[in-house]
C-alpha cells in the first residue's frame, strides 16, 4: 500500500534538483503532485513526465517567487491545475536561491532578493494556503546547513534559512490544534545546478570531505527525509529542523 495513497502535495521548485527528487518520492509514495517552477518549463515537463511514467500523477505549474503577490499568484496557478479539488495535504516549501557574500560584499538589493524568495516567499505561501492545507497535513520547509557552523561567505543566504527555521518553531505551536506538522530539513551540500562550481573535480572534491562519508550528497539523499516526514510515521515530529548532511561539520 502507498502511504500517501489520496494525499495532493505541493513542491516549489520542483522541476529540478532537490525539489524534483522530492516530487518524485512523493509521487511514488502515492501523493498527487503539484510541480511549481519559475521558468523552466521543460524541467517541470520532466519531472510530470518521470511521475506519470513510473505510475504516479503530477500537475506542473508556473508562477515566479520573489516578487509582490507572488503567494497569491502561486495558489491562482495551482488552482488552475489542480482540477477539482483544491485541497492540499503536503506543502513543501523547496524553492530557493543562493546569494553568496561576505558581510561587506552583500549589496541591499541582492540581500533583497534573496530574503524575498528564501523568507518571504514561504511565509506567505504558507499563510494564503492554511486554509486549503487540511488538518493532518504537513508543511517541510527546505533550510540548509548554514545555520548550523557558520559559513562567513553566505551570510545573507544563512540569515534568509534562520528566518525559515524560526518560521517552522513558531507554525509548529499554531498549528499543532489542527495535527498539522511543522518541520525543516537542512541539507549539506548537494549535487545540483546551484552548485555551477561542482563541474571542477577539484572544488567537487574538497565539498565531499565536509561529510563524514566523503561524498557530496545526491538530491534523493534530502528527499527520502521528507518523504518520512511527509509520512503518518512522522506524525509525533513537529516544530524540528532535521539535518540532511552527511554528517557535516559534526566534528
Ligand atoms: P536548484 O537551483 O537546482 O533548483 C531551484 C528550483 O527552485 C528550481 O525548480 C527553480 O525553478 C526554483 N526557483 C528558483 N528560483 C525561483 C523563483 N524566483 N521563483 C520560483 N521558483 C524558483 O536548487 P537546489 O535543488 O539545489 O535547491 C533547492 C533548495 O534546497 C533551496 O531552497 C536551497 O536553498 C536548498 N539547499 C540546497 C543545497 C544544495 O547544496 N544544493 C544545500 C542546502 C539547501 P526553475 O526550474 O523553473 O528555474
Amino acid at each position: 500500500t502507498e502511504p500517501l495513497a489520496g494525499k495532493t502535495a505541493l513542491v516549489t521548485g520542483g522541476s529540478r534538483g532537490i525539489g524534483r527528487a522530492i516530487a518524485l518520492r512523493l509521487a511514488a509514495d502515492g501523493a498527487r503532485v503539484g510541480v511549481h517552477y519559475a521558468g523552466n518549463e521543460t524541467a517541470a515537463k520532466e519531472t510530470v513526465d518521470a511521475i506519470e511514467a513510473a505510475g504516479g500523477s503530477a500537475f506542473a505549474f508556473r508562477t515566479e517567487l520573489g516578487v509582490p503577490g507572488d503567494a497569491d499568484a502561486l495558489w491562482a496557478a495551482f488552482d488552475e491545475h489542480a482540477g477539482d479539488d483544491h485541497g492540499l495535504d503536503i506543502l513543501v516549501n523547496n524553492a530557493g536561491i543562493a546569494g553568496p557574500g561576505l558581510i561587506h560584499e552583500v549589496e541591499e538589493a541582492d540581500y533583497d532578493r534573496v530574503f524575498a524568495v528564501n523568507a518571504k516567499a514561504p511565509f506567505f505561501i504558507i499563510q494564503k494556503g492554511l486554509d486549503r492545507l487540511r488538518d493532518g497535513g504537513r508543511i517541510i520547509n527546505i533550510s540548509s546547513g548554514v545555520t548550523k557552523v557558520a559559513f562567513p561567505g553566505m551570510t545573507s543566504y544563512a540569515a534568509s534559512k534562520g528566518a525559515v527555521e524560526v518560521l517552522t518553531l513558531t507554525l509548529a505551536q499554531t498549528l499543532g490544534s489542527r495535527d498539522i506538522t511543522v518541520n525543516a530539513v537542512s541539507p549539506g551540500t548537494i549535487e545540483t545546478d546551484i552548485h555551477p562550481w561542482m563541474a571542477d573535480p577539484a572544488a567537487k572534491a574538497h565539498a565531499a570531505r565536509f561529510s563524514v562519508f566523503n561524498r557530496v550528497g545526491r538530491p534523493g539523499d534530502v528527499a527520502d527525509v521528507v518523504g518520512f516526514l511527509a509520512s503518518d510515521d512522522a506524525r509525533w515530529v513537529t516544530g524540528q529542523n532535521i539535518d540532511a548532511s552527511g554528517g557535516s561539520g559534526l566534528g
